[in-house]
């Protein structure tokens, strides 16, 4: 059992791409693997394509980033590498936020959905630790997904509201899970005016949101001939960009930071301000038949890193 220690210089802003093993019906394909990782920091990609006689040739791209795993790594090395560092400052008031970027089906669930439990497990561990022997936390949940640019709260109940049931397919729909830890404040002095909030629950020390983004195919959707699919699209396209500007804007430590371009950013703004810790995990596919959204992805990705 790994002791978690005090990081004082986790870098604000972290970039790491995780590539997936090819799946079953790629290998049934003879899809070629055209991602090869290197160092656990650069990859390269070989773009298959035709010249005007239609002759095929290779197009070699390469990316370097803070880090990169490929297919080999288990999710709890995911885990170390992103989200273990930053625990410890949560108790230092920072709003950390792990987003999960990439094509649908490229790993991002897959990446994401043990990252709570295992952040939590770390957090009450490091509550136990001597130093806050004699305070009272308390550790906070919020799960709630962001579709059509509408919040559904997916704690509440499912039946009262049928919201949670607006989006059957999650590649649409942006999901949240935040993680804060309250700090138990005793109100000795009933005149002195403290945020309701605060009074109740106790003051916010710290949070941690794990954001699965909806896929970033979908953001393409804007010339669908359904109607529907196209206003989607446009909304995940405002803030796949609204995101990516929101995180630049953190990395040039820019005041003004633009979190209104897109109901995301809009609710993330309490994270992109102060004591912020941001780590993007861009998933991709290996096979060929992904080259051009594995491009996208990672052309994303490194304009925010
Ligand atoms: P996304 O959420 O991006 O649409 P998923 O997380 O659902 O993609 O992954 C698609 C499929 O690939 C799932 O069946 C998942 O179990 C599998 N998968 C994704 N990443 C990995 C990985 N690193 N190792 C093994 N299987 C993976
Ligand atoms: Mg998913």
């Amino acid at each position: 059992d790994k002791e978690i220690t005090r990081e004082n210089n986790v870098a604000k802003i972290k970039v790491v791409v995780r590539k997936r093993p090819l799946n079953k019906k790629e290998l049934s394909r003879k899809e070629e693997d055209i991602v090869t990782v290197y160092d656990n920091s650069y990859l390269t990609v070989h773009e298959p394509k035709l010249k005007v006689d239609l002759t095929a040739y290779v197009e070699k791209h390469e990316f370097c980033f803070d880090a990169v795993l490929n297919e080999h790594v288990t999710n709890d090395e995911v885990y170390r590498a992103t989200v273990q560092p930053i625990i410890p400052t949560i108790f230092e008031r920072t709003k950390a936020t792990c987003f999960a970027y990439g094509q649908t089906g490229s790993g991002k669930t897959y990446t994401m959905q043990p990252l709570p439990l295992r952040a939590s497990e770390d957090l009450v561990r490091f509550l136990h630790q001597p130093v806050y022997r004699n305070q009272r936390f308390k550790l906070w949940l919020s799960y709630f997904e962001i579709y059509g640019g509408k919040l559904f709260d997916l704690l509440s109940d499912r039946k009262s509201t049928g919201s949670t049931g607006a989006n059957e397919e999650s590649s649409r729909s942006h999901a949240i899970l935040q993680l804060a830890v309250k700090k138990h404040v005793e109100v000795k002095d009933s005149r002195r005016k403290i945020d309701e909030n605060d009074s109740r629950n106790g003051r916010v020390v710290g949070k941690i949101s794990f954001i699965d983004l909806a896929g970033s195919e979908r953001g393409a959707d804007t010339t669908d001939n359904d109607r529907q699919t196209r206003i989607e699209g446009a909304e995940i396209n405002k803030s796949l960009l609204a995101l990516k500007e929101c995180i630049r804007a953190l990395d040039n430590d820019q005041i003004h930071i633009p979190f209104r371009g897109s109901k995301l950013t809009e609710v993330l703004r309490d994270s992109f301000v102060g004591n912020s810790r941001t780590v993007m995990i861009s998933c991709i596919s290996p096979n060929a038949g992904s080259c051009e959204h594995t491009l996208n992805t990672l052309r994303y990705a490194d304009r925010v890193k």
